[in-house]
């Protein structure tokens, strides 16, 4: 992952979804603010809607798109996917009430459409199929690992657009790491139940007084039981809790969020 130092806002990008060149658009937001103005990007968490309005303007002049062109979901911990048409450009930009209901992850395979995921410690993933021209956005949270919304983000790419998940170039970005994800009894069932009793990624240490939780491995592992390549996947492993200096950490106490985005370039 590499970070834009040029021109402000500053935002992050990754190396493999880089590689593909400028027929796709693609960003991690950061908090960095010089001018001090916070730099959330929610409708959703009580600050003032102008200046959240006026700070997803300004990251859209920065990545040379209209905000119009920007996708928002009411994100609700769930699994499900929406497919996003040309038509529903600008959904949830300027309002909340026009976010796309109930959905956590969303995919289309319309030009000019660049479909966006709020996280503050959950795992924002952006995906991308260069043969069949089709992008996706998840927000995985431990219930949305837990449920395994990577892997039906790839069946819906199959389904709509008849992506091959080897194809699919997946990118998993900075969100709260096994480092400082310490979890409760009931993320332990849950992540048994999804991945098997004894699995690698809820584990114990010296260092927690309880289980921690792994999201990248076990959002990877999702991805890779569905024919993902492991090589086609990135994983930032930047944990939002020790830098929260960069991203918003609701375990290290902000209240904003930040975004990642995804949009095929005409
Ligand atoms: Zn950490």
């Amino acid at each position: 992952m590499l970070f834009t130092l040029d021109s402000q806002p500053q935002i992050a990008l990754f190396s493999n979804l880089l590689e593909k060149g400028s027929s796709i658009k693609h960003f991690v937001s950061t908090t960095f603010s010089p001018t001090g103005v916070s730099c959330n990007l929610s409708l959703n968490v009580g600050d003032n809607p102008d200046q959240v309005v006026a700070n997803r303007a300004n990251l859209a002049q920065r990545l040379g798109v209209e905000l119009d062109q920007m996708v928002f979901a009411n994100q609700v911990h769930g699994s499900e996917v929406a497919l996003i048409t040309a038509e529903q450009a600008g959904s949830g930009a300027h309002a909340l009430h026009s976010a796309i209901p109930n959905t956590d992850a969303m995919v289309t395979n319309a030009p000019g459409v660049m479909l966006v995921t709020l996280a503050a410690d959950c795992v924002p993933i952006l995906f991308f199929d260069p043969v069949k021209r089709a992008i996706g956005v998840a927000h995985a949270g431990w219930k949305g690992t837990v449920a395994k919304i990577p892997a039906q983000t790839i069946r819906a790419m199959q389904g709509h657009f008849g992506s091959v998940p080897s194809d699919i170039i997946v990118s998993i970005g900075p969100s709260i790491g096994a480092c400082c994800y310490e979890v409760g009894y009931d993320v332990v069932v849950a992540a048994d139940k999804a991945f098997g009793a004894g699995n690698p990624f809820v584990l114990m240490d010296m260092e927690h007084s309880k289980p921690v939780f792994d999201l990248w491995k076990a959002n990877l592992k999702s991805l890779t039981d569905v024919g993902v390549t492991p090589s086609n996947v990135e994983i930032a492993r930047i944990c939002t809790k020790c830098h929260a200096d960069f991203f918003f950490s609701a375990r290290n106490g902000h209240n904003g969020r930040f975004v990642a985005g995804i949009m095929l370039c005409e």
